[in-house]
This record gives C-alpha cells, structure tokens and sequence, in this order.
C-alpha cells in the first residue's frame, strides 16, 4: 500500500469523490458545444501570410485556427454554438451522428460569405466533423485528505475558451513533484504539505478562471455592431495597449518552477 494517493483522473474524478464524499459536485455543463474539423492548409483557403494560431470573429461567433503540427500542412478550426446540454455520452455523440449539430452550424451560418468561413462551412460534413461540449468544475472547498491529493481536471476543470486546462494539470504537478521531492516539506507530513500545494496553486487557477470567464465574453454571437467592436477592440487590446503584456505576463509567462517554496 502506498503512502499517498494523487487522483489525475479527469473531470469526473473518483479521487474527488472519495474527498468530498456527499459533497461531491455535478462538473457544470459551459452552455455550447465546439464545433470544427481538421482541413489541408491548402484546402482551407486562408490568406497566405496568415500566422497561427488566429482568432477570427464573425457576427455569429468567434473561430479558432491552429495548426496541427509544426509542418503547417494541416490546421484545424473550431467554433462554438450555445445549445442545450445533452445526454451525458449518448446525447452528444447522437447529435453529431444524426447531422443534427451540422444542420445548426450551416443555418447558423448560411447567409456568411466571408473567407475563409466560408471555405470552413462548405467544407464541414457529417464524416469529418468534430464536436465536443465543454464541462467544468467549479470551485470546491479542498482537494486534499490526508492522503489523498487531486490535481487537474478533477480538482478545477476550465472551460476551453483561453486554452489551458492542461496547462494547469502540467503546473499542478509541476509543484506538487517539487514539494515531493523536498525532504524539509516531506518532512511537515503530507496533510501540510498538500495544504501547502492547495494554498499555492489556487490564485493562480482562480486567476486563470477569471481569464476564462473574460475569453467567454468574446465567443458567442454579437450582431454587427458589437462584432466590429470586438474585433477591433481586441485587436487595439493586443497591439496599442498591452503589446501582448496581459496576455504574456498574466498568463504565459508563469513558470512553475520558478515558484519559490517556503514551507
Ligand atoms: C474542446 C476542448 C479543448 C481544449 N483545449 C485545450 C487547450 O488548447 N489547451 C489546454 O491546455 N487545455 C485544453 N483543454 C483542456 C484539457 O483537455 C484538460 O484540461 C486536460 O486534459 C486535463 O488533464 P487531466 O490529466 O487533469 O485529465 P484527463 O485528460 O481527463 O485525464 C484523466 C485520465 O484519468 C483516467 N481515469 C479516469 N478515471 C480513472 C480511474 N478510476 N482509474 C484510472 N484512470 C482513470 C482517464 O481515462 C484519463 O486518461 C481542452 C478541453 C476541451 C474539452
């Protein structure tokens, strides 16, 4: 039998469960589906010096390109429609399955001439579309017993809309190896130690989160006029004001490893 159990197992964590026991929550359903599909760069019809990844907005919601590896060869787009949540497993696999979801994506997006959404409409079919509905975890009054310790997913889920919910499992582990692997913080025992790790990592996710909630504000439909608005009001943020510093300070730069340890 091991000393102490560190629960990594996603969103609808049994660890979590035997931490909170009755007070175990429901992860939250974020109120859309993402909706893409993988294309050929070449295929996709986007301007030639575009670099990516790109956010491109449109009156009816915002889009994602990245690219699928560094050779640039293929990239994937995704977007997100708000819709009631379904069946856990069963719902969603039968709303894609029935061309149900790419019904709503093309009446969505049927009066849309714009590249390349256009191209990423036309392109989309039942055989090639992706869909997943984001669920998150809210927050929960501890991750840890004495023994057992939940990171990731299981202990703060976040919807997808900034990108870094694996970033957070990755910096959650990140610390909680280094605390591990001090004999001073091993030492204190495990409840501490793991209290430590609570206390640490929970600004830092709470901050993430409040990014997240921001990034949710940009997504959805917006009509004409707020989508120019948030076009350009994105663009000045990024360019005149910050230079990218929110971005890069508040949530890129952070480096776990950096973080200084005093227990
Ligand atoms: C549409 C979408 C887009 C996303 N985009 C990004 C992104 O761009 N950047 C980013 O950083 N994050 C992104 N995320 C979030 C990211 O996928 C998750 O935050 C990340 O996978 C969480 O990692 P995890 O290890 O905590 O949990 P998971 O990845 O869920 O891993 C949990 C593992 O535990 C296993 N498991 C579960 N129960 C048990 C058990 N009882 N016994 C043994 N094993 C078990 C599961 O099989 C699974 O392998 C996105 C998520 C979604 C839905």
């Amino acid at each position: 039998m091991g000393a102490i159990l560190v629960g990594c197992d996603g969103i609808r964590s049994k660890a979590r469960k035997h931490i909170l026991g009755e007070k175990d929550i429901t992860p939250r359903y974020a109120g859309y589906m993402s909706i893409g599909c993988i294309l050929d760069r070449s295929a996709a019809n986007l301007p030639a010096d575009m670099t990516l990844p790109a956010f491109l907005y449109t009156p009816s919601g915002t889009f994602l390109i990245f690219a699928m590896d560094n050779s640039n060869d293929k990239i994937q787009w995704a977007t997100s429609i708000n819709t009631p949540e379904r069946d856990r497993r069963h719902g969603w696999d039968e709303l894609r399955a029935s061309g149900e979801a790419l019904q709503m994506f093309r009446e969505e997006y049927k009066g849309v001439t714009m590249e390349p959404i256009r191209t990423f409409v036309d392109a989309l079919s039942n055989d090639n579309l992706r869909l997943w509905a984001p669920y998150e975890v809210p927050p929960i009054p501890t991750w840890h017993t004495d023994r057992v310790c939940i990171v990731g997913d299981a202990a703060h889920a976040i919807s997808p809309s900034v990108g870094q919910g694996s970033a957070q499992a990755f910096e959650d582990i990140g610390l909680l190896a280094r605390l591990l692997a001090s004999p001073t913080a091993v030492q204190k025992g495990f409840p501490a130690l793991f209290d430590y790790f609570e206390k640490t990592r929970r600004p830092r996710v709470k901050s993430i989160q409040a990014a997240s909630a921001q990034a949710e504000g940009g997504r959805g439909k917006s009509g004409s006029i707020k989508w120019i608005i948030k076009s350009w009001g994105m663009w000045a943020g990024l360019n005149i004001f910050g230079k990218g510093g929110y971005i890069k300070g508040k949530l890129f730069s952070y480096n776990v490893m950096e973080e200084k340890i005093q227990m």
